[in-house]
């Protein structure tokens, strides 16, 4: 996605698209891995300078707010961001902390039943495991 695009993509969420933001948005647009607010800073820092981490984490809950980007809270030290706002859930690996996307259809979610007091919000679903390729490397005493 070119900047221009990132720019468009930013406006439909009324976000105005500065620099850095453009910038942020993109990274996530091109980069499906769920990136920690310490990766995206990390790869970003070389082409921006200027950059501050403060700047990923206020831009990253812009994004959260606006819902142009979602939080994803399966990783027990770190929130991971993710561009991808469709409906998914999300598999962690235990053994590389690598998230990765699991299909899922309206039918596969639980039917809420809330009340006057509890007004759903947002689904987040997710599953713990072994990913392929850890699980080719590990040895028979593995446990999963
Ligand atoms: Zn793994
Ligand atoms: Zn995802």
């Amino acid at each position: 996605m070119n900047i221009q695009e990132v720019h468009r993509y930013l406006e439909n969420y009324h976000i105005n698209p500065s620099v850095q933001r453009s910038a942020i948005m993109q990274y996530l647009l091109q980069n499906f891995t769920h990136p920690t607010v310490d990766q995206i800073y990390a790869d970003l820092l070389p082409d921006m300078p200027t950059l501050s981490k403060a700047t990923v984490y206020n831009t990253l809950k812009l994004f959260v707010e606006k819902k142009a980007v979602k939080a994803i809270y399966i990783d027990e030290r770190n929130v991971r961001y993710d561009a991808q706002t469709g409906l998914h859930a999300h598999f962690k690996c235990r053994r590389c902390n690598d998230i990765y996307e699991v299909p899922l259809e309206e039918s596969d979610i639980p039917t809420f039943r809330g009340g006057p007091e509890l007004r759903l919000g947002e689904t987040q679903i997710y599953f713990l495991g072994t990913c392929g390729k850890c699980f080719e490397q590990a040895n028979t005493q593995m446990t999963v």
